[in-house]
């Protein structure tokens, strides 16, 4: 089996141009129409089983069109989706709890499309809650290539995040999911600063951006039980990537661990069946 934990798409209406906002301010070229069928139809060439989506909101304004729609695609089709939650939201704690309500199993960062540093306290107040009710939470990390000039996620404010949220202590369980294995374009400081920490890693677009032994090097300081395999589609193919994950000198076991194992672990907390 193969779940791939960080994919996007977009509602219909507004799919063909977001995807074309997106392809201009990043440089980089869509592998989906990303609208749901266009993910869907990328999955079943992959031989992806799920895909977890992972939606951006941009303004405080959007948090319910977001969620009512992520809601909406959740745990259909072998879609399983997240919510979505901006730092400038007001009462962020009911909000946190209707996203539990809806039965999403987590929220996504990014905090350079929504303004503000990882390690800021509308952030910490926010992650904090979420992982005390269960929730998951995944953040863009580094570089993104819409904002060149400006990292508001770098390895030593995810460290500094971390121990904000738990207060110094290592969490008991992983709840936090750290994008692009931890800092795009700075695995060197990951391997270095945060490998080895009781947090997740995906491999969101890193798959083929980073030598293998980089790769392999990253895997085995930070522990392979604590990897989850991800694309980043349509700003990765997924077909591509699980033929990268597949010949990756793994051994079986770390292999079905970050393909789908961990996965499932974090899935099957929220109800969400295989
Ligand atoms: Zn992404």
């Amino acid at each position: 089996m193969i779940i791939d934990f960080h994919t996007h798409n977009f509602p219909d209406k507004i799919a063909s141009s977001v995807i074309a906002k997106l392809e201009a301010s990043g440089g980089t070229k869509a592998s989906t129409d990303g609208t749901l069928d266009g993910l869907k139809r990328s999955m079943k060439k992959a031989g992806i089983d799920y895909s977890v989506v992972l939606p951006v909101i941009t303004a405080p304004k959007q948090f319910d069109t977001v969620n009512r729609y992520a809601a909406e695609t959740n745990g259909k089709d072998g879609i399983i989706s997240f919510g979505g939650i901006h730092p400038d939201n007001d009462d962020v704690e009911s909000k946190l709890d209707l996203i539990k309500e809806l039965g999403l199993p987590g929220i996504k960062f990014h905090p350079d499309y929504q303004g503000v540093y990882i390690d800021d306290e509308r952030y910490i107040r926010i992650i904090r809650y979420a992982v005390s009710i269960g929730l998951y939470v995944t953040t863009h990390a580094g570089f993104d290539p819409a904002y060149p000039d400006i990292i508001r996620c770098t390895p030593e404010r995810a460290l500094k995040m971390l121990d904000r949220v738990y207060d110094g202590k290592e969490p008991d369980e992983p709840r936090i999911i750290l994008a692009h294995l931890g800092s795009l374009d700075e695995t060197d400081k990951v391997i270095e600063m945060i490998a080895g920490k009781n947090l997740y890693l995906d491999t969101a677009v890193m798959l083929d951006r980073i030598p293998e032994e980089k790769i392999l090097k990253l895997i085995r300081k930070h522990g392979a039980d604590k990897i989850l395999f991800a694309t980043d589609c349509p700003w990765a193919d997924q077909k591509k990537f699980v033929s990268i994950i597949n010949s990756l000198d793994l051994t079986d076991s770390e292999r079905s661990l970050i393909t789908h194992k961990n996965a499932i672990n974090i899935l099957k907390k929220h109800n969400i069946a295989f």
